[in-house]
């Protein structure tokens, strides 16, 4: 099953992501945490993204392709994958086409999340992560049990630079300019469908994995 998730910032493409991860066990790709994950090794990556990424902007489109087209085609990915976070601009998209094709690999569905955009401020200016494992926490919805502790793995929590509310702002901004009109794109295409991103993250998981069930 290759499945991409779309949706502004905040709208639960990680979470939802990592919910179909773990119950059809394919890789979860969000091409975020490959930067965030560059930048926390301080590889050439890491340092060119970063500037992008702490300013609320996109990482120039051939880097995150070629990272993309790279990661698709290891082993893992062999049964299936769920992008998260790519593409984000047409130009991406376009070449994401393309890349599949030569591939001989067929996308079967984008799930585009949809949620209001004060609901997405919230969400985003309480989320937390951890810093070894990468899981997802929100202080009020889903706070860890111990203060500034995974609950899975004891590492570090620790919350985004771009997730304070001045670059949220610009990040939605660089959304509606430059990802929403993929919507039309993957309309064209007829294999996307729209979902609400917004209620309890158990029943929306759980209402999206029993869509991709039922398929
Ligand atoms: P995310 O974790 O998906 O919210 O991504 C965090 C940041 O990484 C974004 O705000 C961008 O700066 C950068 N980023 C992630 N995915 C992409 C992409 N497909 N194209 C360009 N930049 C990206």
């Amino acid at each position: 099953m290759r499945l991409l998730i779309m949706g502004a910032p905040g709208t639960g493409k990680g979470t939802y992501a990592e919910g179909i991860e773990k119950h059809f066990g394919i890789p979860h790709i969000s091409t975020g945490e490959i930067f965030r994950e560059a930048i926390s090794q301080k590889t050439p990556l890491g340092i060119l993204a970063q500037s992008f990424i702490d300013d609320g902007h996109l990482v120039p489109d051939d880097v995150t392709v070629q990272i993309v087209r790279e990661r698709i085609q290891q082993p893992d990915c062999q049964n299936g994958f769920v992008l998260d976070g790519f593409p984000r601009t047409l130009n991406q998209a376009e070449n994401f086409t393309r890349i599949l094709k030569e591939l001989n690999i067929q996308l079967d569905l984008v799930i585009n999340l949809l949620a209001d955009e004060e609901l997405i401020i919230r969400r985003i200016t309480n989320r937390r992560l951890c810093s070894k494992c990468g899981k997802g926490y929100n202080l009020i919805t889903i706070p860890p049990k111990k203060e500034g502790i995974c609950d899975d793995c004891g590492g570090a929590i620790y919350q985004r630079k771009d997730d304070s509310e001045e670059v949220i702002r610009e990040r939605l901004e660089v959304y509606h300019r430059q990802t929403k009109p993929l919507i039309d794109y993957y309309e064209a295409q007829g294999n996307i469908i729209h979902m609400d991103g917004a209620g309890e993250i158990n029943e929306v998981t759980n209402v999206i994995i029993a869509m991709l069930e039922a398929r």
